[in-house]
Order: structure tokens, then C-alpha cells, then sequence
């Protein structure tokens, strides 16, 4: 009998949790050439964010489609990202585009490959808030994602329900885990570094630090300077505490965080800093005494490394976190923010939230993805 072909794979990305969650299917892949040959395809989405993490995936992009523009709207993006990826797939139709989360990336990659009859795999399929306009794009991103893909790699057996619940065959649907417990797992276990990696950072040891990350849209404009009055308020009432708040690129989070937070009375406890690499970032994670975020990904990690989550959202498609008692919902709301850092201030409290906990997965998910993939072969187009 002949051997079959390598599957031909090619990965679609264009934002940092997409490089850190198809980081570790793609290093999985290459291990196998026999089975995988594999291309990574970058839209370009957030260009600056993604160096440095693929870099420290070992990724070399096989192409950049560069899509965004400054001040670029949401749907000049997805029509300039489907329109690069068409002008790929006819020329060239993997046997199964690969796919990750909830981005106009994903969505756009979707959306081409189905017209060109691809096979596409969703990597973290099935996470729902059940309300479009939080967060959108992504929940809608999710659901029309869900109604194109062939392959549904869900990470918890509540993300597999809802996509039966939306009537998906169940013969499509993998539990996998999430991918970012795989990236996780490695980087934790790479030779201790922390230290040296958090450095920059002043003195974590002497005081209780806070470590924030802010993105989501429907946090622009008044959610974040709620969040920032809180940190203000709160800097205020505790002396001992601390605030480390890497800024993501957009300028609707840095320019109010920045005018927000280098007043005097609070600057002297306050770093503000571009955004880190994976290392430093997951460094100072474990480092820190708790999160404030409304980041997917860090709802993920942190409470695998024990550390408390205030989510600055008032609902979340990861509610296992919540149910076993790692991440509380404070919303963009000075009040509850403040709150649940008094309580957090009471030991008994921040005990019981910090637990280390692998809540999305055992850091295997990438050797499930492709296993499933291979069951699955070449799909007809
Ligand atoms: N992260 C990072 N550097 C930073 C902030 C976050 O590497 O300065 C990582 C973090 O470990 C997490 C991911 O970026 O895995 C989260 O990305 P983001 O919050 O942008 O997206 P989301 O997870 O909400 O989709």
C-alpha cells in the first residue's frame, strides 16, 4: 500500500492569542512531516503584537497578507482579509485550513476557505456568551465560524454542548482541551527565569501587585476610565499595593490609561509598559498577587497558576472559572472593582480564589487537534 500524502495544513493567524493557542498545533505538526506539511499565514491583523510570539514559537510566516491600515474600521479589515486569503486558496487549497478562537482573522479565514471548499478546523470551538454585542465581534464571529467548520476542537465538554445544542454532528466535535495550557505548560517548565524577567518591574517581592490587561471594545472609552478610577481609588486606600498594566497597542486603551494613571499621587506605584513577550508576561503572572483583566486567555492561565481573577466584564465564555471560584465578574464598575480587592485583602478569601487550578486543559490539547485531524484525512471539497 502507498503511504498517504502529508496532510497539507495551513494555519491562519493574525493576533497574539492566535499565535499563542496555534503556537503549540503547529510545533506539535512539524514534528511529524510524514503526517503534517504545514504553512502559517499571517493576516496581519495586529502585526505589532505578533513578533516577539513567534519568534519565541519558532514560527517563520510563510506569508504576511498585511491587511490592516491605520484606523482602519472593522469591515474594511474583513474585506481586505478575505480578500488576500481568496487570492491564496485559488491558487493553492490546503487540505484543511486551521483556525483559532474568535477574531475577524478566524471569521475571514472562515469565510474564504468555505467558498473555496476547504476544510476548515476551529481550534477553542463553542464558547458563547449567548449575547452578540458582548463581545462582539467575537460571539458573532464564534457562531458564524460554527456553521461553516468541518472540525470543532472544543476545549471543555460545556463548549462541545453548545455546539450540539446548535446542531452540530456530534461526530464533529473533539473535546481537546485549550491550547493555551499546552503553551503554558512549556513555557512555565522552560528553566526558571523569573526573576530576571521581572526585574524591570521593580521590587514584586516588597508589595502586592496587581497585575491589568484591558482590550475588549465594549471596554473602550467610559469602561476604561471606570477601570482606571478604581485602580486610582484603590492605589489610594491600599499604600502596599502595586499596579503593572501592560498597554495594548490601541490607542482608545493606552491614551486614557496613560493621562488616567501617571498623576502624581499614584505614578510612584503604577508601571505602565508596551505589551510583553509570552516569558515575561506568564513571569510576572506568577509573580503577582492577583489579575484584573478582561482577557480570554489570562482567565485561562492564571488560575492554573493560582493567581485571583477579577474579570472586568459582566459576563464570560468561560464560566468554569467562575464556578470553581478562580474568577469573579466585576464588570467595568469602580464600586465592585474596589470591592473584590477588599475582598481579596481578607486571607481566608484570597486562599480559596488561590488555588492553582487546570481548569481548560492538561496541556495536551495541540496532540488531540491533530490526532483528530488525521482521523479525518483529506475531506472532499
Ligand atoms: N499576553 C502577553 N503579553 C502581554 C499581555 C498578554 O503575552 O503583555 C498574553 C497572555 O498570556 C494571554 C494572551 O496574551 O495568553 C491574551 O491575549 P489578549 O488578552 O490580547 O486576547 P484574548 O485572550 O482576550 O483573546
Amino acid at each position: 500500500m502507498r503511504p498517504r500524502p502529508p496532510l497539507r495544513l495551513l494555519f491562519v493567524l493574525g493576533t497574539r492569542p492566535e499565535v499563542l493557542k496555534l503556537g503549540p498545533v503547529v510545533r506539535a505538526a512539524r514534528t511529524d512531516p510524514a503526517a503534517f506539511a504545514v504553512r502559517v499565514v499571517s493576516t496581519g491583523q495586529h502585526r505589532d503584537l505578533l513578533a516577539a510570539h513567534l519568534d519565541y514559537f519558532g514560527i517563520a510566516l510563510d506569508q504576511d497578507l498585511h491587511a490592516m491600515r491605520p484606523d482602519q474600521d472593522l469591515a474594511g479589515l474583513v474585506a481586505r482579509m478575505v480578500a488576500g486569503l481568496d487570492g491564496l486558496f485559488a491558487r493553492d487549497r490546503p487540505d484543511w485550513v486551521v483556525v483559532q478562537g474568535d477574531t475577524s482573522t478566524a471569521f475571514a479565514a472562515t469565510l474564504s476557505a468555505a467558498g473555496w471548499g476547504v476544510a476548515v478546523a476551529h481550534v477553542e470551538a463553542g464558547l458563547r456568551t449567548g449575547d452578540l454585542a458582548a463581545p462582539f465581534p467575537e460571539e458573532a464571529n464564534r457562531r458564524l465560524i460554527a456553521a461553516m467548520a468541518r472540525l470543532h476542537c472544543a476545549p471543555t465538554p460545556a463548549a462541545a454542548d453548545h455546539l450540539r445544542a446548535e446542531g452540530v454532528a456530534a461526530e464533529r466535535i473533539v473535546v481537546t482541551g485549550n491550547t493555551a495550557l499546552d503553551a503554558l505548560l512549556h513555557v512555565r517548565d522552560a528553566p526558571a527565569r523569573r526573576g530576571e524577567l521581572c526585574a524591570p518591574f521593580g521590587d514584586l517581592a516588597g508589595g502586592r501587585v496587581l497585575l491589568v490587561t484591558g482590550h475588549r471594545r465594549e471596554n473602550f472609552g467610559v469602561g476604561t476610565q471606570a477601570v482606571c478610577a478604581a485602580l486610582v481609588e484603590a492605589l489610594e486606600r491600599w499604600p502596599d499595593l502595586a499596579v503593572v498594566f501592560p498597554l495594548h497597542q490601541n490607542p482608545q486603551v493606552r491614551d486614557p490609561v496613560r493621562s488616567a494613571l501617571q498623576r502624581p499621587v499614584v505614578a510612584g506605584r503604577v508601571v505602565l509598559c508596551d505589551p510583553l513577550d509570552y516569558p515575561t508576561f506568564v513571569a510576572l503572572l506568577g509573580a503577582c498577587w492577583a489579575v484584573l483583566t478582561d482577557s480570554g486567555g489570562v482567565q485561562e492561565e492564571a488560575p492554573a497558576l493560582g493567581k485571583p481573577v477579577l474579570c472586568t466584564r459582566d459576563r464570560t465564555e468561560r464560566p468554569e472559572g467562575v464556578a470553581a471560584g478562580a474568577v469573579r465578574l466585576v464588570g467595568a464598575d469602580p464600586g465592585r472593582i474596589v470591592g473584590a480587592l477588599g475582598d481579596l485583602c481578607d486571607p481566608r478569601v484570597y486562599a480559596a480564589m488561590a488555588v492553582p487550578r487546570w481548569l481548560y486543559g492538561d496541556g495536551r490539547a495541540a496532540w488531540r487537534v491533530l490526532a483528530a485531524l488525521r482521523r479525518c484525512g483529506a475531506e472532499p471539497g
